[in-house]
């Protein structure tokens, strides 16, 4: 299974890649969470991307490219994963599918988890990450039973900084304007799948499932 989940920023995208790793055992790639890894690191590549993730805008092709060209080509890919904020744009999903054309490993399914703007503004403001083991609550959805205080962990809960309300909105102009466009390039090319991204976690985790599985 090679998977592209793609959905605007708040979706549940990362949510439901946790449950499909969990399920099935392959890894997610997150073009994010390796570029919010590196910039906690404070490695060059991470100081770079900083300046672009704070304004809610896109961090050049080149740099993500290359972290997805390696990490599709490591050994615990070859059973399949799951690209998570990857592609984001035409010109990305034009290399990504050069690539794996390359390795004979083309992507099997493109999954849009549609939901509505309204939705998605509460759902980013109110997001919250354990600094610790990465839980993600929601202070509307699903709050933590303590005030910032992850119930699995007890670690600290964070807001990350490009969940501020302004760079949200920078975030889903982006998206209309540079992803959205990559749900016809699925559909062209005969791949593109959708559920709706309401409801809850484990009812859309079950339409997902039947959708990977070719139900
Ligand atoms: P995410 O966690 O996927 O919402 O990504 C957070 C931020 O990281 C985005 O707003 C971008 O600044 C950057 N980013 C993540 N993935 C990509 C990508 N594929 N291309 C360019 N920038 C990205």
């Amino acid at each position: 299974m090679r998977l592209v989940l793609l959905g605007a920023p708040g979706g549940g995208k990362g949510t439901q890649a946790k449950k499909l790793i969990e399920k099935y055992g392959i890894p997610q790639i997150s073009t994010g969470d390796i570029l919010r890894a590196s910039v906690a690191a404070g490695t060059p590549l991470g100081k770079e991307a900083k300046s672009y993730m704070d304004k809610g805008e896109l961090v050049p092709d080149s740099v993500v490219i290359g972290l997805v060209k390696e990490r599709v080509a490591q050994d615990d890919c070859k059973k399949g994963y799951i690209l998570d904020g990857f592609p984001r744009n035409i010109a990305q999903a034009e290399v990504l599918d050069k690539v794996l054309a390359e390795m004979g490993s083309p992507l099997s399914t493109a999954l849009l988890i549609d939901v509505d703007k309204d939705v998605l503004m509460k759902r980013l403001t109110g997001r919250r990450t354990c600094k610790n083991c990465q839980q993600m609550y929601n202070v509307y959805f699903s709050a933590p039973k303590k005030d910032g205080v992850c119930d699995k962990c007890g670690g600290e809960l964070f807001q990350r900084d490009d969940d501020k309300e302004e760079t949200i909105k920078k975030r889903l102009d982006v998206y209309d304007a540079q992803t959205a466009p990559l749900m016809d390039y699925y559909k062209k090319k005969g791949i593109l799948k959708s559920v709706k991204g309401t409801g809850s976690i484990d009812e859309i985790f079950n339409q997902v499932c039947n959708i990977v599985e070719g139900k």
